[in-house]
């Protein structure tokens, strides 16, 4: 086959450049005759590697002091368990806001480990978009306040993120980090499965404030310890190392391009290009995502009837637009955009919509 644009959801698409340098490095890592698969988590090569990856991401992300970054295992969902059990105890409230089926799970790992408050949702609306700022009512004195930035299933996005004074933000990030710039200051941590906008699946990245490491109660055992996995620099155990060795790369690749500025400029450049013959289609393409909470990495619609939804993704694969099938829960069509897909991937996509009105419309 020969060019194929890949919009899947997650596993995602990687920066060709990325594959190729990994190709060509498999068989012999930097001249040691052994593949980086094959040595000591604790080589001075793949600490290297770890320790350049947390510096990356805190220069890409202009990360303040007083952060570290973690590389664990068990992705966001683990997360969803692990944040409330460091941070959240019986007496205290965790605030979330509700916009998706993730943000639905986060808040359900809070559950078991302490008090929550809804704090908004737009689950009445079909998730169709993020909740307004003066909706928002959160509770007296939240631990953190949980959000969602991006809703992969829906394809609705934060496109301002919200600050609430004083309190700390926890946030799910997985199918947007590293999209675009942001103020990292409100956060107590971010967490990230890698394999949407970042690396293969098998890592997940977490952000977090260095005073929130003492905070862990003594109960939590070890693996799931913030404050031991930072104390070991994310080597407290095997971690998955051909994953962060991607994750690198790929990080490497970001920033040789012009970092997070640069890639949001090209976001926003490939999802016009979609939204843009949504938007021209006279409602032939529906939108599921109301316009001011439009996501640029996961552009979701619908067409006239689900037998047109089936021919269309599949017309689209013959043709080598892959990955345009919708989550399961909600069916139609999902267009992931995330950072490795280039613009010629979304102008290709919006030629073949184009096309399949004019000719199945
Ligand atoms: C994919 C996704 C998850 C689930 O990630 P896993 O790594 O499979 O646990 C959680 N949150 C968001 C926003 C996602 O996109």
């Amino acid at each position: 086959m020969s060019q194929v644009y890949n919009f899947n959801a997650g596993p995602a698409i990687l920066p060709r450049p990325v594959l190729e340098h990994i190709q060509h490095e498999l068989l012999d890592y930097e001249g040691r005759g052994l593949s980086i698969m094959e040595m000591s988590h604790r080589s001075k090569e793949f600490m290297a590697l770890v320790a350049e990856a947390e510096a990356l991401i805190k220069e890409l992300l202009a990360v303040p002091s007083g952060y570290r970054v973690l590389f664990l295992q068990g992705g966001a969902s683990t997360q969803f368990a692990m944040v409330p059990m460091n941070f959240l105890s019986s007496e205290r409230t965790a605030d979330y806001l509700v916009t998706g089926v993730w943000s639905e799970k986060a808040l359900e790992g809070a559950n078991l480990f302490g008090k929550t408050h809804i704090a908004a949702s737009t689950k009445a609306e079909q998730y169709r978009r993020v909740p307004r700022l003066a909706d928002v009512k959160l509770s007296d004195n939240p631990v953190y306040v949980h959000l969602t930035s991006n809703n992969t299933i829906y394809g609705t996005q934060w496109r301002t993120l919200p600050m609430f004074g004083d309190h700390p933000l926890a946030a799910d990030m997985s199918s947007d980090i590293l999209s675009r710039p942001f103020d990292v200051a409100p956060y107590g941590l971010i967490y990230a499965g890698a394999q949407k906008n970042l690396g293969p699946a098998g890592v997940t990245i977490v952000i977090i404030r260095e005073e929130w490491l003492a905070r862990v109660p003594k109960t939590v055992p070890s693996m799931l310890r913030y404050d031991i996995h930072a104390k070991n620099d994310s080597l407290y155990n095997t971690p998955p190392v051909f994953p962060i060795y991607v994750t690198c790369l790929v990080l490497r690749w970001l920033q040789e391009l012009g970092g997070a500025e640069e890639i949001a400029l090209r976001n926003e450049t490939k999802a016009a290009t979609i939204y843009h013959v949504i938007d021209e289609s006279d409602g032939f393409y529906r939108g599921h995502a109301e316009r001011d909470s439009r996501s640029l990495m996961n552009i979701t619609f619908r067409l006239p009837t689900e037998e047109q939804e089936k021919t269309f993704a599949s017309q689209a694969k013959a043709q080598g637009i892959v990955g345009l099938e919708g989550h399961r829960s909600v069916g139609g069509i999902r267009a992931s955009t995330y950072n490795a897909m280039p613009l010629e991937g979304c102008a290709a996509l919006a030629e073949y919509m184009r096309e399949f009105q004019r000719t199945q419309g």
